[in-house]
């Protein structure tokens, strides 16, 4: 079978370059809007545009759903045209939140020990329109339920300060009041610490969250879990941090994985008080998912960190723990072939 070629904004200008203007933006209403999946629900469309499209710029998004048991995770295995898969994850929050966790690359090359994305290596960076399209999956799939995408986290496969055009092109294309309109402050970005990454989205004048996966306050120690730090080492991180802050007056989250005698000790409590008493920066605590290599802290040693942390003046959120009955909790994407 030929597979018709898929959805990019350039196929869709290039194929309606010589209708009148509106019609693409109809076109563009009918994607992000209205979130149809197929050319044929272009009602207003002449019937011929509608089967070129179909052919040329084909809404068909190659998907297989995973649903937890509890039924407020919902995992989808997104297939690209060339074969690449990536895990796309929708969390369903019980105050009515629906959030997105979207995927920047096929893989990562970053390797953290805890991670499996990291574990099963890079394939490629993905393209604007592939990042794009993880979001309208699941929009299409809560408009069955007349729910929307309420947040959106770009927290999934691979980082995306190492694919940055494609990632913000996206985010302006969902943040557009004119089509998906996903506000820009209910947008997250999820870094490991590529510093020129961070001083460049300073610059963006994107309302978007940053956070930054710190999970050890000493370089010895991070370097051994996470091999980007050797490349940049955590003061670069952090002097990064520092002229963001300075730049957008935005709050900055650090990301921090509790696992059971590796970073998780109260000295080690002690030395993230010094490195996250920054003004606008705040620590979220992170259960270690099950990758097979360590073992989570226990519920006790986190309150205790956590009580460190507090009792020195650092602000301390927790990340709730989601899907990982399907393997789709924070570090657990890796896109395995079915
Ligand atoms: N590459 C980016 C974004 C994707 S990872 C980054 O590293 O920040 C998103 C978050 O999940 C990061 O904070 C990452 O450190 C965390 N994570 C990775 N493996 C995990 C695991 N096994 N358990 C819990 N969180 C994990
Ligand atoms: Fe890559 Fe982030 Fe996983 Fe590290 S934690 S391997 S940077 S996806």
């Amino acid at each position: 079978m030929v597979r018709n070629i898929s959805m990019n904004l350039e196929n869709l200008q290039t194929i309606l370059k010589n209708d009148p203007p509106f019609r693409l933006k109809q076109a563009k209403q009918a994607v992000f809007k209205d979130l149809i999946t197929d050319w044929s629900q272009a009602r207003s469309f002449p019937l011929k545009l509608r089967e070129e499209l179909t052919e040329e710029c084909s809404l068909e998004i190659q998907a297989k759903l995973f649903i937890s048991k509890d039924q407020n995770s919902v995992k989808a295995l997104i297939t690209f045209s060339d074969g690449q898969s990536v895990e796309t994850v929708l969390m369903r929050h019980n105050d009515g939140r629906n959030t997105v966790c979207v995927s920047s690359q096929a893989g990562c090359a970053l390797g953290c020990a805890f991670c499996a994305t990291g574990k099963a290596g890079f394939k490629r960076n993905l393209t604007y329109f592939e990042i794009v399209e993880q979001a309208l999956f699941f929009a299409r799939y809560l408009k069955n339920e007349n729910q929307k995408i309420t947040n959106m986290v770009l927290m999934g496969m691979g980082e995306p300060f190492l694919n940055y055009d494609n990632v913000i092109s996206a985010i302006r294309i969902l943040n557009d009041k004119e089509g998906f309109g996903l506000g820009a402050r209910r947008i997250s970005i999820s870094t490991c610490g590529i510093a020129e990454g961070i001083r460049k989205f300073a610059k963006e004048n994107l309302e978007v969250n940053l956070a930054i996966s710190l999970h050890a306050p000493d370089d010895a120690l991070r370097s051994r879990i996470m091999p980007i730090n050797k490349k940049y080492p955590l003061k670069e991180v952090l002097d990064a941090v520092d002229d963001y802050i300075k730049e957008t007056k935005r709050r900055v989250m650090f990301e921090y994985i509790m696992i059971k005698d590796l970073n998780d000790s109260d000295e080690i409590a002690q030395k993230l008080v010094e490195l996250a008493k920054r003004p606008l920066c705040f620590v979220n605590l992170i259960s270690y998912n099950s990758t097979g290599i360590f073992k989570p802290s226990s519920s006790e040693r986190i309150k205790i960190f956590k009580m460190i942390l507090e009792n020195e003046g650092v602000t301390v959120t927790q990340r709730y723990r989601f899907g990982d009955d399907i393997d789709a909790a924070c570090g657990q994407l890796a896109a395995k072939k079915l």
